[in-house]
């Protein structure tokens, strides 16, 4: 028996004036999705549990099984071990994103530009973060280069319980209210305003303004935990598994867990990723492990830029060029189970995450079901007879041990 997770970032959304009260799942083409929907057992999930804040570090840690209100420590330690770096119990780690403020004047004033300063790449923003980590990293405080505008700092006996906000949550927003609070803030807000003279004085950033491009001129911290500590999957399930994602937060999940992380050339974690790459890899992967797990993050980058044509475009590829290469390729595989789904919805019109139950179907291949006529969508969630789990972290107890 094989079985593929199949994970769409952000993919789920509200209704949109702009579609004819429709949301980017239900306006865009997704025949494939739609025939699981139509032939599968759909269901209702809640992958953020109250309280928690919707980041995809709470809810692929739901979907993985794991009970985060027993397991999450922040989304930093968890990049932090796909990075490699080795944290010591005493030790926080936290994102580290460049971003692009706007406005000048006095710092409480600024507006949070871009969260991602301009989707800077990871050749430009490795070159800023280094030079920042000479002038600004000491024995306690050290910087790790990551990808595009997403970087690491770990603050050896830091603080963990300061209030940070994830810069994606304020575009458009003066960061006054916003700036690190709390014990041991200080030193971030010491560090971010250091940051923005050493990155506008660097060449990267003096070339990318010529090129009429945002300037990487400031850090932003959030995110911040301890080492993360979770049961290896195979213990819990007895099945080996593997991983395919381009963002570190769900390779760092999959380390955790226990997979192997299976790196796909050209895979962006943005919407010229590599989708077709992802399955053909996924379906080489299911040879060799007893479950895969894929994810794509182009659906919530659009939903965090506010693009309802590119969410609907994201959407679209990765029904065609994933979740339809892979059923394609399943027909190699005489038993199988398909597990597809949003890890959350990133609605266009907030452009940011919300906690509110997604969407999910589970299709397995050796039972006959009767044609529905559903369509891979929020609908789902108001049908009368659907699997409906609040506990999100309980869908792959569901998933693996469910009965034909
Ligand atoms: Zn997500």
């Amino acid at each position: 028996m094989k079985y593929i997770v199949l994970v769409g970032d952000g993919m789920a959304d509200r209704p949109m004036k702009e579609l004819g009260g429709k949301t980017c799942l239900q306006k865009a083409r997704t025949p494939h999705m739609d025939r699981l929907a139509s032939e599968g057992n759909p269901g209702k999930v809640r992958t953020i549990p109250k309280g928690f804040d919707p980041g995809s570090d709470v809810a692929n840690l739901s979907i993985l099984g794991y009970n985060p209100s027993k397991y999450y420590s922040g989304r930093a330690p968890v990049e932090a071990v796909y990075r490699g770096i080795k944290l010591r119990p005493e030790d926080v780690a936290f994102r580290c994103n460049l971003v692009t403020l706007a406005g000048g004047g006095r710092r409480a004033d600024e507006i949070m530009k871009d969260y991602s300063a301009g989707h800077v790449s990871t050749k430009e923003a490795q070159l800023l973060i280094r030079d920042i980590n000479k002038k600004l990293g000491d024995k306690n405080i050290v910087f790790y280069p990551g990808m595009s505008y997403r970087h690491l700092m770990v603050w050896r006996n830091g603080k963990e319980k300061i209030k940070c906000t994830p810069p994606h949550d304020i575009t458009g927003k003066k960061i006054g209210a916003y700036l690190p609070t709390g014990e041991g803030a200080d030193l971030l807000r010491i560090l971010m305003e250091q940051s923005a003279e050493i990155l506008l004085s660097n060449p990267v950033n003096k070339n990318r303004v010529k090129k009429g491009l945002f300037p990487a001129n400031s850090l932003w911290f959030w995110g911040q935990g301890r080492k993360l500590s979770i049961p290896v999957f195979r213990d819990k399930y007895n099945l080996s598994g593997a991983l395919i994602s381009a963002v570190d937060l769900t390779k760092g999940l999959g380390i955790c867990a226990g997979f192997d992380i299976i790196n796909v050339k050209g895979a962006t974690g943005y919407i010229d990723t590599n989708y077709i790459g992802k399955a053909n890899a996924a379906l080489k992967a299911l040879n060799k492990y007893d479950l895969v797990y894929v994810h794509v993050e182009a659906p919530d980058e659009a939903g965090h830029n506010g693009d309802i044509k590119t969410k609907i475009k994201a959407i679209e590829d990765f029904d065609a060029k994933v979740v339809g290469t892979i059923m394609k390729g399943l027909a190699g595989f005489k038993d199988y189970r398909i597990l597809l789904l949003p890890d959350h919805a990133t609605p266009v019109r907030i452009r940011t995450h919300t906690d509110e139950p997604v969407p999910f179907v589970i299709y397995d291949s050796r039972v006959r079901h009767e044609k529905k006529g559903y369509t891979f969508n929020e609908s789902l969630l108001r049908k009368k007879k659907i699997e409906v789990f609040d506990r999100g972290y309980k869908l792959m107890d569901y998933f693996i041990r469910k009965k034909p």
